[in-house]
């Protein structure tokens, strides 16, 4: 590339005409420039089309398409399940790994026309001009759901993942290519409710669902401003003696129309808009206090151990050592009375970040319990390296004691891992004698559920730790925890 620039010198009788000036190369430039307009439109990750291209080539195929009442278009919304989790344990370089994977995939199985682009993030678009009609979408996006489930090697390790994908297409009538793109949008939204690793049709209805979650998002912003979320805490007995010998900390949102609503109904909420780690900072700090003050006030003379559940969020960054330890400091509950609970799936990624976030844990001499336990299969090598103290069997488990063969084997397998693993082991979700029972048969130590109280609030338990503490110093024969009477109430008979 050159750039020339003259001026004309005009001859007269002794002179000829000339021209003067000067020629630069600007292949440089240019090639800058052609970088610069590159970078605008491509993703540099990945190298796809980023949304600025993506919505200018809708936005063509829906002029094309308009002129032609036949031709439709389409528009896939692509979202990686548990795509968090992989940045969150294994590290970003990673993520990055598997983003380029999976964009290699989509960019692969495409045909000539189709645009693959990436929106940020790990959402994926797919623009899909000319097609039949519905069925032949669904195919596509069919397909699409099968070579992103095979395994991906993303450094030392080889990870499924799988999608969910919203699916817009164009009717009659003048959408523009945002409008396409947010059906898709909330069409994904409703994938992932609907289970993950599959897809859906965008349809009216979901606008509203969409514009509803928008609500809740904004109602929980204030609920933890204004102080709405209580914690209420399930007494965890020791199954041979029948004490209440721990209490786990759960999260309730107490709001002022709809009244108690239970952790499933807004943590998925919290976790998508990243308030969970406060409200994590908020049931740890509130819970600790509590624990703290049972113990001077003298309810509680044995030094309850205390759950709280961490989100897998937690293990995206290190500051939660920090908090807890600040925490520990400002409420003055020893550490070795506080147990996190961190589920199963944290662990199911081999990750530095997440061991030396439980090691930064241990050192300040708190426990870690991994939640739901045996829901997700941890490599049992990594729990080994894991300094953790408890598994906690998954309720799904404890369910199947006394019909399912197989249930009463993974318990079994649990227990005995925990004595291998010198870990201790708790069993969530005791809803009948006969499962207490069975568990202490099989050697279960410590146990939690509706048979002997639900999560109650902490005027309740402190109740029942003054129950508990009147009978062991009368020196009545203790009962077993299955056997007695619910102080809440609240326990169903078995
Ligand atoms: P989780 O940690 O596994 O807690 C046990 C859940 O099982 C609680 O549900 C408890 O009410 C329920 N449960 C206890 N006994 C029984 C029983 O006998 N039968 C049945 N069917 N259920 C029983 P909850 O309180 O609704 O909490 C659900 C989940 O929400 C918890 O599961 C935990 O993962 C999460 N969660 C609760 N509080 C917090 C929090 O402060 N932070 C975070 N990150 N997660 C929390
Ligand atoms: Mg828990
Ligand atoms: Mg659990």
């Amino acid at each position: 590339w050159i750039r020339d620039e003259a001026v004309m010198i005009p001859g007269d009788e002794t002179r000829t005409p000339q021209m003067r000036g000067v020629m630069i190369d600007i292949t440089d430039r240019k090639k800058l420039e052609e970088r610069l307009t590159h970078q605008a439109f491509y993703d540099g990750l990945t190298g796809l089309p980023n949304r600025a291209l993506f919505l200018e080539r809708l936005d063509h195929a829906l002029a094309r398409a308009a002129r032609r009442p036949t031709d439709i278009v389409a528009v896939l919304f692509l979202d990686l399940d548990g795509f968090k989790v992989v940045n969150d344990t294994l590290g970003h370089t990673a993520g990055d790994e598997l983003l380029k994977a999976v964009s290699r995939r989509l960019v692969d199985g495409s045909r000539a026309d189709d645009t693959a682009a990436r929106l940020g993030g790990d959402e994926f678009t797919m623009l899909l001009e000319d097609v039949s009609g519905v069925d032949e979408v669904a195919r596509y996006a069919t397909r699409v759901l099968e070579r992103i489930s095979a395994p991906v090697d993303v450094e030392e390790h080889r990870l499924t993942v799988s999608a969910s994908i919203g699916i817009a297409i164009s009717g009659s009538g003048d959408m523009s290519a945002e409008d396409l793109l947010r059906q898709a949008d909330v069409a994904m939204y409703r994938a992932k409710q609907n289970g993950k690793a599959g897809f859906e049709i965008y349809d009216e209805r979901m606008s509203v669902e969409a514009w509803r979650r928008l609500e809740i998002e904004a109602e929980l912003r204030r609920a933890v401003e204004d102080g709405q979320l209580r914690v209420h805490y399930q007494p965890i007995y020791d199954l041979a003696s029948g004490d209440i010998v721990e209490v786990e900390a759960l999260v309730r949102w107490q709001h002022p129309e709809r009244g108690t609503i239970d952790p499933a109904g807004f943590i998925p909420f919290a976790e998508s808009m990243g308030l969970i780690t406060e409200i994590d900072r908020v049931v740890l700090e509130s819970a600790c206090r509590q624990v703290r003050a049972w113990g001077t006030t003298g309810i509680d003379r044995r030094g309850l151990t205390l759950g709280v559940n961490l989100s897998a969020r937690e293990f995206r960054v290190p500051g939660i050592v920090a908090t807890v330890a600040e925490i520990l400091e400002v409420t003055g509950l020893p550490a070795s009375q506080l147990k996190l609970e961190i589920t199963e799936s944290v662990i199911l990624i081999e990750s530095d970040l997440t061991e030396s976030i439980i090691r930064g844990l241990s050192d300040l001499g708190v426990r870690i319990a991994i939640d739901d336990f045996g829901v997700g299969y941890s490599a049992l090598g990594y729990l080994r390296r894991l300094s953790a103290d408890t598994l906690k069997i998954d309720r799904s488990f404890v369910a199947g004691l006394g019909h399912s063969r197989e249930d009463a084997a993974i318990v079994t397998a649990t227990i005995a891992l925990a004595r291998a693993l010198d870990m201790s082991v708790t069993a969530e979700g005791i809803e009948t004698a006969a499962q207490a029972r069975m568990l202490r048969e099989l050697g279960c130590e410590r146990g939690q559920g509706y048979l002997y109280s639900r999560p109650v609030p902490p005027d309740r338990l402190a109740d029942m730790l003054l129950a508990g503490t009147a009978r062991s110093t009368s020196g009545t024969a203790r009962r077993r925890p299955a056997e007695s009477a619910s102080p809440t109430g609240l326990a169903s008979t078995p």
